[in-house]
């Protein structure tokens, strides 16, 4: 049985919040298109054909996935692959009021759903709102707080800038192995079009043009290669020595020196 541990799809890359260190290069680049029930199911197909089965499928951003207005369609959508995962995992910012209608949804799927709530103590009063709303309606959340003492992961990290640093293959070895995408993760699957990455520098990276793109880097679902050199890819990719991606990246510093940290969700100034 092909199985990973988690999967990521990216179905949105917009977002309300404007955090200058967003892992996700969200407030500094323009969206694509949400995507639409119809490309979900597309990707999922493959990716269920591909492998068996995945402990925990994200629906996620690339930005604030409540904002997408057909979030509750595509919820509905993925339980259908329900057999073939453990878990469906939403995130948010905790700053996006819950419709009704998504609220029924996450109710309905309650046994199956983790919502994990991000505190950036931004809007202190809403949060609190969001965040007993979902559990008011016995929604299972996990909350991860990002402001005050004891901050999840100890603050933010600082990917650093897409320039190649030109780094040794021996260099880039540490630096992939030593990045907690690697080490504590054990890679962070996800995609937007098909296209599987390892982490959100390469995926991010690639889509947006700011690296190289390198086909060897990624599991195209959609090309014409069989399911089991699908698997072999993935198998490959994990078993890398490193991504090209790390050369654009300072993931070693940010993640392996734990005095490198800052504050989380500073906000940028939006120019309107
Ligand atoms: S909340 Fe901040 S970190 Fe999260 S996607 Fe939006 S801008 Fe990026
Ligand atoms: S590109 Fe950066 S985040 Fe991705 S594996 Fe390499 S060091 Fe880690």
């Amino acid at each position: 049985m092909f199985a990973l541990d988690k999967f990521s799809l990216i179905i949105l890359t917009r977002c309300n919040l404007h955090c200058r260190l967003c892992c996700e290069y969200v407030p500094q680049n323009s969206p694509f298109p949400d995507m639409t029930v119809e490309e979900e199911k597309k990707i999922l197909d493959v990716a269920f054909h591909v492998v068996d089965h995945i402990k925990v499928l994200h629906l996620t951003g690339g930005g604030e996935p409540f904002l997408h207005t057909k979030l509750p369609e595509l919820v509905e959508s993925a339980m259908k692959y329900n057999k073939q995962f453990d878990r469906l995992m939403l995130f948010t910012n905790c700053t996006v009021p819950i419709s009704e209608r998504l609220m029924k949804t996450l109710v309905k799927y309650k046994e199956k759903i983790l919502v994990q709530v991000s505190q950036y103590g931004l809007f202190p009063e809403r949060e609190q709102k969001i965040l007993h709303s979902l559990l008011d309606n016995g929604v299972p959340c996990k909350t991860v707080k990002y402001y005050g003492e004891e901050q999840d992961f100890g603050g933010w990290v600082d990917f650093g800038s897409w320039d190649s640093q030109m780094c040794s293959p021996e260099k880039l070895e540490n630096r992939f192995h030593g990045c907690a995408v690697t080490s504590a993760m054990h890679g962070n699957w996800r995609t937007r079009d098909g296209k599987v990455h390892w982490c959100s520098r390469s995926q991010r990276g690639m889509e947006l043009g700011l690296i190289p793109d390198e086909p060897e880097d990624y599991v195209d679902l959609f090309d014409s290669t069989s399911r089991e050199e699908k698997q072999e890819k993935f198998q490959q990719i994990s078993e890398k020595y490193y991504l090209s991606a790390c050369d654009h990246c300072s993931g070693d510093q940010g993640t392996e020196d734990s005095s490198l940290r800052y504050p989380a969700a500073e906000q940028m100034e939006v120019k309107r």
